[in-house]
């Protein structure tokens, strides 16, 4: 067993133990990220030394005895999260020389537990795609290849493309991620790793830079439920400088996974069985109720009828509250200025030259369901549906403790595949977005293989501020499913 391959619960033994340093730890995760990053472009800015310096400060606290539950772990910052000192860009050209002089809470957090930091990871340009191509730092290359010696490069999903393939490449054994409509768990499910987004409130969103505040929320991405569990209560908690933020204790997150499904009624939203979902997604969904009722679990039909309004409401609310949120990049205050003869022409020119072509979609969008006329139709009306959909999950949540569903239509697509259409790509969040637009907790887990070799995940969702049951009920999942499949490019196998 290498350092490199250990989870996080794992490393913590080792390191409590004395098998290895903190310095050592590391130093295997900096050597595999230098081989790797170049060939995956997972981290945008790799802070190497830093690294390495907060490794010999860990084992200082563990040569005294102390440390905290994340003590000497490498993890990768998704580059959404600032970090103070270090450049921190969103994916954007617009932030590309922004070094923010301030933390955000939930790495303020991680840090405050122990945390080393590889560096950042890149992202589709201020968190909006489902493939990692919108990033201004170039795509990155998903670890998985499709059997049989396909050389096409594929997408680690997205937005937390770079979070996700970090993980799965085994040069951080855990990241940072953030879940807008789908950011963290579809990514999780196209690397064959676990990515948990928290109910909405859950974790600090202060000193994220914002998509849409109303539905942004961070979460972990690690190889093994647990090892999420361990980083939710690390970044989890009341933060007075968020006022969504909610003060609700953190529960013992990683003690929750142990519980087991024994006993809990397990839902299965009908209106998920969307058109045209592929056998292998049908049959792994089954396999998964399967296992959960071998472990015990009822499982319950049940039904969501707002479901098919989820994409089409996301895609006039997230857009809505960009285009408000991307408007404080104007050149003025902080990132890249374009010099223009007037205050206008500078405006115009900064935001053409430093937004990408998805995020001028979304402004442009944003704009007209918030323009007058068009306000009333499109953005109050979605604002209605939107608590439809919360409706449903209430109802639903009356008759079972959690939901069981496919996280992602297909598995892992090749690079440049959907490009050209724009609405084939938002398809991907089409079993996520719901869990968004109603706050709630979902994770995913993976739980097999596709034909081609790909991993798929299963997704979780459960009720506001139980991410336990998601996690026992994960856990359950990830026991049964047996999940050992790795992908070909990733530490130590090239
Ligand atoms: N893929 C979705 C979008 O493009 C979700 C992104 C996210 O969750 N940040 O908006």
């Amino acid at each position: 067993m290498t350092l490199t391959s250990l989870t996080i619960a794992e490393a913590r033994k080792g390191l409590t133990e004395k098998q290895f340093s903190a310095r050592e730890l590391t130093d295997a995760h900096v050597r595999a990220m230098e081989a790797l990053n170049p060939r995956l472009n997972a981290l945008i800015t790799p802070t190497p030394e830093a690294a390495m310096a907060a490794a010999e400060a860990a084992d200082r606290k563990l040569a005294n005895g102390g440390g905290g539950p994340l003590t000497g772990i490498p993890l990768a910052i998704k580059d959404l999260f600032c970090t103070a000192g270090v450049r921190t860009t969103a994916g954007s050209k617009i932030l590309g020389n922004f070094v923010p002089p301030y933390e955000s809470t939930v790495t303020e957090n991680l840090l405050r537990d122990g945390a080393v930091f590889l560096g950042k990871a890149n992202l589709d340009e201020f968190a909006m795609g489902s493939s990692n191509m919108t990033s201004a730092y170039g795509p990155v290359e998903n670890p998985w290849k499709r059997a049989g010696g396909s050389n096409a490069v594929l997408v680690p999903g997205g937005s937390s493309g770079g979070s996700a393939a970090a993980v799965a490449a085994q040069f951080a054994m855990g990241s940072t991620g953030t879940d807008t409509g789908g950011s963290i768990r579809q990514p999780a499910a196209f690397c064959g790793i676990v990515g948990l987004k928290p109910t909405y409130g859950r974790c600090s969103r202060w000193g994220i830079v914002a998509f849409a505040s109303s539905l942004d929320q961070a979460g972990p991405f690690a190889r093994t439920v647990r090892d999420c569990a361990l980083m939710l209560g690390s970044m989890a908690g009341f933060d007075p400088k968020d006022s969504t933020s909610v003060d609700v204790p953190v529960p013992d997150y990683v003690a929750a996974c142990g519980r087991g499904v024994k006993g809990l009624r397990i839902g299965v939203p009908r209106e998920y069985r969307a058109d045209g979902m592929s056998a292998e997604i049908e049959r792994l969904w089954e396999q998964g109720l399967a296992w959960l009722r071998d472990g015990g679990a009822e499982i319950v039909d049940v039904s969501l009828p707002h479901t098919k309004y989820g994409l089409a409401t996301y895609y006039i609310v997230a857009p809505a509250e960009a285009s408000s949120n991307l408007a404080r990049y104007d050149g003025v205050r902080f990132g890249v200025r374009e010099e223009g003869e007037d205050l206008i022409e500078l405006y115009e020119r900064t935001r053409a030259a430093g937004f990408g072509a998805e995020v001028q979609r979304r402004i442009l969008i944003g704009t007209y369901v918030l323009s007058a006329g068009y306000y009333d139709a499109y953005y109050l009306r979605a604002q209605k549906v939107r608590r439809l959909i919360l409706e449903d999950f209430r109802q639903a949540f009356q008759q079972v403790d959690a939901l069981l569903t496919p996280t992602t239509p297909t598995a892992a697509f090749a690079q440049g595949e959907k490009m050209d259409d724009p609405v084939a790509m938002y398809l991907n969040d089409i079993f996520t977005v719901p869990a968004s637009m109603a706050g709630v907790p979902a994770m995913s887990v993976p739980a097999g293989l596709d034909a081609q070799g790909l991993p798929l995940g299963l997704q979780v969702i459960g009720r506001h501020f139980d991410e336990e049951t998601v996690l026992a009920v994960g856990q359950a999942l990830e026991d049964a499913a047996g999940f050992t499949a790795l992908p070909s490019v990733r530490a130590g196998a090239v």
